[in-house]
């Protein structure tokens, strides 16, 4: 099978380069699955995972927020966050995410919603990968 090489950075530095058959992601107006040879694109991401397949196995990060660039020898990823399910500590997770739930439950007004609701996503999607 042919593969392509595949780059995710964070501000934090690389976090994986290596070549995959395919990727397979949530851009923001819908999935994509990109095989060696794709035509080029930019898109912006959702908060989600990204799996790496191999013949023999596939790798999945928790990524949020960022851009997706595809040439046809190469994607790269540019994320705010992105964890391998190894990397994720699922009680901080869990926090966040019950944090999160409480905020978008109470009535007060100071409560900024939409920053609850980006938290309770990234919880949710970090708890999904992470097993
Ligand atoms: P929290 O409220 O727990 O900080 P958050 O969603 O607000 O969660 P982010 O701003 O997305 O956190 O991430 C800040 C840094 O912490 C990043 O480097 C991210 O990779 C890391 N991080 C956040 N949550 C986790 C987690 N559950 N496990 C491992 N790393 C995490």
């Amino acid at each position: 099978m042919k593969t392509l090489t595949v780059s995710v950075v964070t501000p934090d530095g690389p976090v994986l380069e290596d070549r995959f058959e395919m990727v397979s992601c949530r851009a923001e107006n819908g999935e994509l699955g990109i095989l060696p040879g794709h035509i080029p694109l930019v898109a912006p991401l959702t908060i989600s995972s990204v799996r790496l397949k191999r013949e023999n196995n596939t790798e999945q990060l928790a990524v949020n927020g960022g851009f997706l660039e595809v040439r046809p020898d190469k994607v790269t990823i540019l994320a705010q966050t992105a964890e391998k399910p190894s990397e994720i500590d699922v009680q901080r997770a869990k926090e966040a995410k019950e944090r999160a739930q409480r905020r978008l439950q109470s009535k007060q007004d100071d409560i900024d919603f939409k920053r609850a609701e980006l938290a309770l996503k990234r919880a949710i999607n970090r708890l999904d990968v992470s097993h």
